[in-house]
């Protein structure tokens, strides 16, 4: 794996140096108190961050995934709401910039590089989140319109942004019925509504919220790439990019965590001597590293492959996949090596404990990336020797 380049290294810096100084000092407060980061979103606005993968022509910083993902960890260091927050937005502009009409990729994504608009996806439903094809939200064609009615949860930027990638039916008849799924463009106007924000354990700071349509009214020439039934593919592709940030974001979380056990482990001491000293904590710490250094390498790999042009489906599902239950388990490490303290809300190890459990179920939960990857391998390794294959 190529070290980081020099343009890589010099936004990594940057992020970090704006992770130390102004994030760091607030997000454990913000966090607590759940309050949305105002000033914070406008430095993330200077920085181009809402452009970040935004192709240069339409005025984004046109990042490739890999220094993406890497930025993303450095974000998470700090606090993961803040990716939260481009996370989504950048999947909607990442769905345009390759799904879109030149007329749709001309009007929005100048404004969503600026964070003018700022968006996000609504795909989950109260009666559905991973069977995507049972979605029940309607939009029936009703002159130059759509009239949408339905409803979604779970959906981050829900109150703070104000233009979604919203995933319809345009066929309740199709079959298969992933051929009905249609995706708008929509701007909040009459009938769009936000029900409520939805309470979490972790993850605070940021929206996540219930929505409601109700004889919404989306003009056709909103409906991604301008032709009925493509939806399903277009969220396909928007995913893989997903799956790459989630396993990055766990990342960012995991190192942060890390860093503050290894730190308490040379400070704290206990019969006589450093922490770190005792072999029990010892291999913990080894534990994490090198699990750490492993969802790393994924990461990169999966982010590599999507810069070239190929498909990384498996790819970033194993990484989000390992990335994910890694970052669950070295946050309770991190907890367990920091003792009574650790369970504290003096301290921010509990803090990224709340936030890691979000990464095994958000961009498809880890139960579905296994069936993924288990089909893939079916479908495209049958000899089962698929790192031959893959030429690795
Ligand atoms: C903080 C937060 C932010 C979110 N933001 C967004 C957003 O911006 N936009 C959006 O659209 N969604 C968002 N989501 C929703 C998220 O994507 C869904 O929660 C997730 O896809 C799972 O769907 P579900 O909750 O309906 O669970 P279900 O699909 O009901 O699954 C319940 C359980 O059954 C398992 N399961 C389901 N099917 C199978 C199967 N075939 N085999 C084995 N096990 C199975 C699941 O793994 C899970 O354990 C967010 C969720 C959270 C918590």
């Amino acid at each position: 794996m190529a070290p980081m380049s020099e343009a890589q290294r010099g936004m990594v810096n940057t992020i970090r140096e704006f992770v130390r100084r102004e994030v760091n000092p607030v997000a454990q407060h913000m966090e607590h108190d759940d309050e949305y980061p105002v000033e914070l979103v406008e430095r993330m606005k200077e920085l181009g961050l809402f452009g970040a993968i935004i192709p240069e022509e339409y005025g984004g910083l046109a990042l490739d995934v890999s220094t993406y993902a890497l930025i993303i960890e450095e974000i998470c260091r700090g606090w993961m709401s803040l990716s939260g927050i481009l996370n989504s937005h950048l999947i909607m502009a990442y769905m345009v910039t390759t799904n879109g009409t030149e007329e749709q990729k001309e009007h929005y994504l100048p404004l969503m590089a600026t964070g003018e608009k700022r968006g996000g996806i609504c795909i989950t439903e109260p009666n559905t989140g991973s069977d995507v094809q049972a979605i029940e939200t309607r939009a029936m064609r009703d002159g130059d319109d759509y009239v949408v009615n339905g409803s979604k949860s779970l959906i981050t930027n829900g109150r703070h942004g104000n233009t979604f990638a919203l995933v319809t039916k345009t066929d309740i008849n199709a079959d298969p019925p992933r051929r009905g799924i249609s995706i708008f463009i929509a701007e909040k106007g009459p009938g769009f509504n936000v029900v409520r924000d939805i309470p979490k354990l972790g993850y605070k700071g940021v929206d996540t919220c219930e929505l409601s349509f109700e004889d919404y009214r989306v003009p056709g020439g909103n409906l991604v790439g301008g032709e009925e039934g493509k939806g399903f593919y277009q969220i396909l592709s928007g995913l893989e990019l997903g799956r790459i940030n989630v396993a990055a974001r766990c990342l960012g979380v995991a190192r942060a965590a890390m860093e503050e056990a290894v730190n308490y482990a040379h400070h704290r001491k206990t019969f006589g001597k450093p922490i770190g000293e005792h072999q029990s904590i010892q291999i913990m710490l080894a534990n994490m590293a090198t699990n750490i250094q492993a969802a790393h390498l994924m990461v990169l790999h999966a982010a590599d492959k999507k810069d070239r042009g190929e498909r990384a489906d498996m790819e970033a599902g194993m990484a989000k996949l390992f990335a994910s239950e890694m970052c669950m388990q070295v946050t309770i490490d991190a907890m367990r090596i920091h003792g009574g303290y650790g369970y504290t809300q003096d301290l921010t190890v509990e803090r990224h404990f709340r936030d890691a459990p979000l990464m095994m179920i958000g961009e498809g939960t880890n139960e579905i990336q296994r069936i993924l990857i288990a089909r893939h391998l079916m479908k495209d390794f049958s000899s089962g020797d698929f790192l031959y294959e893959l030429g690795l």
